[in-house]
């Protein structure tokens, strides 16, 4: 075993070998899969029902905690808190906790950085540093569920939406949502989690092909693919024509509804006649858009639109009848919003 020896980078089958090797009865593993997923232990010493000597070797033999949180930041009442984690050798990556009366939405990074450099977002504006493994993933997870249990709360939502492209690192956070998955640990359940993507369209088709029930947010942006080319460089790969026939091919496989992310930018992409050309292109499909007043970020120019010109882009899609909702700006006083996440520690603010 040279790879990691993150306890959380293991599958349940990875563990059941790893202590069959050490001669230990089955039981052994049930026992340390509910520590881990749900009594959310995180040191070898909290393993109490083990043996010492079995105890002992699990701390040799597998660190706990790969990602140290160094910083933490609060806005909205205590409703929103962001953090920032050192993965080793130190690439930040931060996950925010947004909480209302019924939910306790986590959003979570699948990459430190990100590759896409899309002109508005503060991830894309510090380039791709790492993608994270599987463990890393599910630890921000466990991280913040420690946090609520002690409040007697728990996660009623996970969305992939912080740093990253997670169709980049497919495969990890594949991994890291079924092994939060498993009834007899986490136990989240698949239809709780949504991964978002800047439409990468071969892994839209893998991801259809799977037939989960994992919901799929599409960053969409613009409606023509020179305003998108120039907003999402990844549009000039992958445009317009492409990505829709690949969102449509994944609603008709899963029969799910897919949702389309549009961070309204003042006339940019705020426009009436981007808002009938955006209804144009998704009349028809089991769909939801939300649309996502521009975050201010330190590299990028543009502004978000006034409360009237966002209800004009709204009611064209309404006329349409294309549902959609105004996503509420959380944690923006802590670079905590959407495409703020750029690992610049603001310290608290309330
Ligand atoms: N890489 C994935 C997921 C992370 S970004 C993706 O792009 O979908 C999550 C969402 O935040 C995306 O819809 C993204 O377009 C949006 N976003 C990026 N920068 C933003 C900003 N400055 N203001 C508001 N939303 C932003
Ligand atoms: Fe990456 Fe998403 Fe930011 Fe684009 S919007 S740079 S894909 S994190």
């Amino acid at each position: 075993m040279n790879q990691s020896t993150l306890i959380l980078d293991y599958s349940k089958e990875d563990l059941s070998d790893i202590l069959e090797e050490w001669g230990e009865p089955s039981y052994r593993l049930t026992q340390l899969w509910q520590g881990l997923y749900h009594n959310l232990w995180n040191q070898a010493n909290q393993f109490t029902s083990f043996p010492k000597g079995l105890r002992q070797k699990l701390g040799e033999h597998f660190i706990f905690q790969s990602i140290e949180p160094v910083g933490e930041s609060i806005s909205d009442q205590g409703l929103t808190r962001k953090v920032l984690f050192h993965t080793s050798p130190a690439n930040p990556i931060e996950a925010v906790l947004m909480q209302s009366k019924d939910r306790n939405t986590l959003c979570i990074s699948s990459q430190s950085g990100c590759g896409m450099g899309c002109v508005f977002c503060a991830t894309g504006q510090m380039g791709f540093l790492s993608n994270l493994t599987s463990g890393q993933i599910i630890e921000q997870v466990l991280y913040f569920a420690r946090l609520l249990r002690r409040e007697g709360k728990a996660l009623t939502n996970i969305v992939v939406m912080g740093m990253g492209e997670p169709f980049h690192n497919f495969d990890q956070t594949l991994q890291a949502i079924d092994r939060l998955n498993d009834p007899s640990g986490f136990n989240f359940g698949e239809r709780r989690f949504t991964i978002s993507t800047v439409g990468i369209v071969p892994m839209i088709r893998k991801f259809t092909a799977l037939k989960r029930q994992i919901n799929l947010a599409i960053s969409l942006h613009a409606a023509d693919d020179d305003l998108r080319s120039k907003l999402l460089p990844i549009n000039r790969k992958y445009p317009l024509d492409m990505l829709l026939e690949a969102c449509r091919e994944y609603v008709k496989q899963t029969r799910r509804r897919i949702s389309f992310e549009w961070v309204l930018i003042q006339e940019v992409n705020d426009t009436p006649e981007q808002a009938q050309k955006l209804a144009k292109l998704i009349k028809g499909l089991l769909c939801h858009v939300n649309l996502i007043p521009l975050n201010p970020t330190q590299g990028y120019q543009g502004k978000p639109p006034t409360k009237q010109r966002i209800q004009q882009f709204k009611a064209v899609l309404e006329q349409h009848q294309i549902p959609c909702t105004v996503r509420q700006p959380r944690g923006i006083s802590i670079q905590a919003g959407c495409g703020q996440l750029a690992a610049v520690h603001q310290g608290q603010s309330r």
